[in-house]
């Protein structure tokens, strides 16, 4: 098959850990390495974001990456991209010319707002399926951030009309499932498909790090404050209390685009959170780290723990697994899924730093029941997890809206959003 991929800020090539650069990067990375893997012709487009980026990237055999001109080539946040969907589309078109693909699967909603007019603008005989993948929702994302919440105010209804317009969306976990329902999504055409975990990288064969205490505490990703990384920091003097003083909390993950942390609004206000309780000689910020190191580090941990406010899939914890680590996790969104508590790890409720607190005192004082959950969660994130695994299952939902066939002509359905500059 032929497959175009459309990530609109997440580039498969991008260094991971900034604010905007994260699960979405990995899983467009991974999943198009597999599909090219098991023989497809997948082309990546996503914007441009430097003047220096080849127009091509040619990845692997039958992967590729393209830089479209979309929009300033610089780094502009995510929820600033709306305005430059209809130039993307255009550059998406215009690489296709008239090879155009089998299929376009597009990753977060913007993308799937270019997937949609590219496919409508491409004049192809036969129309292109469109198959969406959210990573986020927006209607979640309001109502866990409230004000805070950046997104264009258009995503309100724009988002449930790329869900309706796509031929096929497919969905990371249930929960996600039963918030597509909410905006009006049909079920018929919702398939699940998981985020998935690089089994070539993690474990890995390096050695674990060393840790400078006698227990290691791991928290990685974007730090944003939904993350909930402070939570863990306030789980610190309750984890002394308990008797566990001897404990490091190692924070991965930083702002990315040419900060430093001592430059970043939300290190410093963790930094500055460690201070007030008393714990800073105990919580060290590595920053962002390139994905080869990460093994060692997942492995150096006694317990990775994952306590976002709210959470679509969750790669992380995935990784921790695979590394053969024991994950506390709030019991949000994906999570609920990829940790099964009290096997692979504890679930907490959100929000929560004495639960994690507590779960992490359990965890720490038995090493035994530590070492089973490890194995058990290496076992699920091998048995489940494999992007060659969830690869099948993509192309699964792009063989069945293929063989569907397009009940509409080519553009049709996909009419221009009025009151858009797309
Ligand atoms: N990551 C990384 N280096 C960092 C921080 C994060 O390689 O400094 C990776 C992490 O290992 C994981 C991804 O970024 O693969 C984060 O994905 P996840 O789905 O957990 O969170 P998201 O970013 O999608 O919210």
């Amino acid at each position: 098959m032929k497959i175009s991929m459309v990530s609109e800020h997440a580039s498969p090539l991008a260094a991971l850990g900034g604010v905007d650069a994260g699960g979405q990067n990995v899983h467009v990375a991974a999943l198009s390495s597999s599909l090219a893997r098991r023989g497809h012709q997948v082309t990546v487009y996503t914007r441009r974001d430097d003047p220096s980026l080849p127009a091509t990237v040619q990845v692997a055999p039958g992967l590729s990456v393209v830089h479209v001109d979309a929009g300033p080539a610089a780094r502009i946040p995510k929820d600033e991209l709306l305005p430059f969907m209809g130039e993307l589309a255009d550059g998406i078109c215009a690489h296709w010319g008239n090879q155009t693909p089998d299929v376009v699967h597009a990753h977060f909603w913007m993308s799937g707002l270019a997937a949609i007019q590219a496919a409508r603008r491409s004049g192809a005989a036969t129309a292109i399926p469109v198959v969406q993948t959210f990573h986020a929702l927006g209607a979640v994302k309001k109502r866990h951030q409230g004000a805070a919440d950046t997104s264009p105010p258009a995503r309100d209804w724009l988002e449930p009309w790329v869900g309706r317009t796509a031929d096929w969306v497919i969905a990371t976990c249930p929960d996600e499932v039963f918030e597509l329902k909410a905006l009006g999504i049909s079920r018929s055409k919702i398939s699940i498909a998981p985020c998935g975990v690089d089994l070539t990288l993690f474990p890995g064969t390096e050695q674990a790090e060393t840790k400078p205490r006698a227990h290691r505490i791991l928290s990685v990703g974007r730090l944003v404050p939904r993350k909930g990384v402070d939570l863990i920091i306030q789980a610190l003097p309750l984890l002394a209390e308990a008797g566990f003083d001897d404990v490091e909390l190692l924070i991965v993950g930083g702002s990315g685009d040419a900060l430093t942390l001592e430059e970043d609004p939300e290190a410093q206000r963790l930094r500055a959170l460690t201070k007030e309780l008393g714990v800073e000689d105990k919580v060290t910020m590595r920053g962002q780290v390139p994905r080869d190191a990460m093994p060692g580090i997942f492995r150096s941990a006694d317990a990775v723990v994952c306590a976002p406010w709210y959470e679509p899939f969750g790669i992380v914890p995935l990784e921790a697994m695979a590394c053969g680590v024991p994950v506390v996790a709030a019991a949000v969104g994906g999570l609920r899924e990829t940790v099964v508590d009290q096997k692979t790890g504890l679930h907490v409720p959100p929000r929560n730093p004495e639960a994690i607190a507590d779960a992490l005192a359990k965890l720490l004082a038995d090493p035994a029941s530590r070492v089973d959950m490890g194995k058990a969660g290496m076992r699920r994130a091998r048995s489940r997890y494999s992007w060659d695994r969830i690869a099948a299952d993509t192309e699964k939902a792009y063989r069945s809206v293929l063989a569907a066939g397009l009940s509409r002509q080519a553009g049709e359905g996909l009419e221009p959003l009025e009151g858009t500059a797309l």
